[in-house]
């Protein structure tokens, strides 16, 4: 496949998102792979915005999706507010260039009015569904003679442009994934080139642009193959060269359906509040469907590895959260501390109001340490939330609960109550404390461990977490001391 994606052209690739005022793994997915091709290929990434549906036009001036690019990272090198050669960049500015296209296909005969209504339309579909025909426009309006155009447009009935395929032709696509495909142009409808309300259709529009912009390689979801007959129709009726084509599998749920609103995780937005990192997701999507040597990369590695001529997944690639979950970790383990810091801080402010003061107490240098020592536990930043909690809550327990948490025996358990009772004094230097009772456990004959617990669920209310050195660390040793004062007075 190589030879298809080598071109003696300039690489030109382009993300063509409707504002639907999400975008959604589907879309990043997309834009990613758009991106990572133009960058290894020293191409240009354009950012064209397609709204020119008014349904879908839920985001306008397209600010959440620039948002959403700018956040994972994703710089495109032409596009809205970005000078090019091409502009402008939202299809809703771009009628005239439509227009003069259209032209220049009524001047050449390649188009041909339709007057057929909806309703005419939808009886002729029902027809052909009953006839088991495949459904498709019969053509009506191609035959009709100037006399008759002229009668119709003299009554006002509204028209539409349709393309005139020519069914005894065929044309062959070329597709990263698929390989060569060739379109009969006999099994193809004379597809709708503008609507009644004088705008143009999406088939044609992005055409248009992908023509005009000089796009080499056209990167999008499979959902589009069905386009591409039509759209490489056009590119033969303009008699300009194809562009190569890379439909990519679309992504589905871990039970093989499409992902939906439903599965966690479809709207970036849901993930990027989850606490997942721009990275993390750019990370998982680029290596999702395929199989790599070392899977946590960063874009710049993930540039040297990728084989696009490689690609050849088609169908379907399935959305794995477990996976998504255990490259986010690696990505929060690796991270900087600071940086990292900085991220946690908007979610445990969030959760806990008074962090702020409890930081401006602490220093900065404490809170970084702190997460520090948290990070292992996370596996999304939000996961700060409940790691941290301890900090700002002290634990509340019954003796029973102690009993049952630590599950240490009741002799051993006072014996070891009695040991932590004795040597509190000495919490105010954390590391004499710790070497005391694990020296004394020993010669008791405690289990090490049981100590541990019981330490543990004194300062946090768990038996998991950090070390105990570090928990006293985090907390300082007064409030070590009081905790673990109550958990005596509770203990007794
Ligand atoms: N505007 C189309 C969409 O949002 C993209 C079309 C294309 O990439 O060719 O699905």
């Amino acid at each position: 496949m190589e030879n298809e994606i080598v071109t003696n052209k300039k690489i030109r690739v382009r993300f063509a998102p409707s504002p639907t005022g999400m975008m959604h793994l589907g879309n990043v997915r997309t834009a990613l792979l758009n991106y990572l091709f133009a960058k290894q290929k020293n191409g240009t990434f354009v950012l064209r915005i397609e709204d020119t549906d008014p349904e879908r036009n839920f985001d306008p001036g397209a600010v959440k999706i620039m948002e959403d690019l700018n956040w994972l990272g994703l710089t495109y090198d032409e596009g809205p507010n970005k000078p090019g050669s091409f502009p402008p960049y939202f299809q809703a500015q771009r009628t005239e260039i439509y227009q003069e296209n259209l032209q220049q296909l009524i001047s050449e005969n390649k188009v041909y009015r339709c007057f057929c209504s909806q309703e005419e339309l939808e009886n002729k579909k029902q027809r052909q569904i009953a006839l088991k025909i495949a459904p498709r426009y019969d053509k009506t309006c191609c035959k009709l003679t100037p006399e008759q155009i002229k009668e119709k447009l003299d009554k006002n009935i509204p028209f539409i442009w349709r393309m005139k395929l020519d069914p005894n032709t065929k044309i062959t696509i070329t597709d990263i994934s698929h390989g060569q495909i060739t379109f009969d142009m006999k099994n193809f409808s004379d597809f709708p080139i503008t609507r009644q309300t004088g705008t143009f259709t999406f088939m044609f529009s992005n055409f248009v642009d992908d023509m005009v912009m000089d796009i080499t390689h056209v990167i999008r979801g499979e959902d589009h193959l069905s386009n591409t007959a039509g759209q490489a129709a056009l590119f033969k009726a303009f008699e300009k060269e194809l562009p190569t084509y890379w439909h990519l599998p679309m992504i589905c749920n871990i039970e093989g359906k499409k992902l939906s609103k439903r599965d966690f995780g479809f709207s970036i937005r849901d993930l990027q509040e989850a606490g997942y990192l721009p990275e993390a997701l750019c990370n998982y999507l680029s290596i999702m469907g395929g199989s790599f040597e070392q899977e946590i990369m960063t874009i710049s590695e993930l540039l040297s590895v990728l084989d696009f001529s490689k690609s050849q997944a088609k169908g379907q690639i399935k959305y794995d959260l477990n996976k998504l979950n255990w490259i986010n970790h690696k990505w929060i383990s690796n991270y900087d501390n600071k940086k990292l810091t900085n991220l946690c801080k908007v979610y445990i402010e969030k959760e806990f109001p008074q962090a702020k003061a409890l930081e401006k107490n602490i220093g900065e240098n404490k809170l970084i340490r702190i997460i520090e020592i948290l990070k292992p536990g996370l596996t999304t930043l939000k996961d700060i939330t409940q790691e941290i909690r301890f900090l700002f809550v002290a634990p509340e327990t019954t003796k029973i609960e102690i009993l049952s948490l630590s599950n240490v025996d009741q002799n051993s358990f006072s014996q070891i109550i009695k040991l932590l009772e004795q040597n509190l004094s000495l919490l105010s230097a954390p590391e004499e404390f710790l070497n005391k009772i694990k020296l004394e456990s020993k010669t008791n004959n405690f289990k090490i461990k049981d100590v541990f617990s019981l330490l543990r669920i004194g300062l946090i209310g768990s038996t998991k977490g950090p070390g105990i050195g570090e928990l006293i660390d985090i907390l300082g040793s007064k409030e070590s001391k009081n905790r673990l004062e109550k958990l005596i007075n509770i203990a007794k």
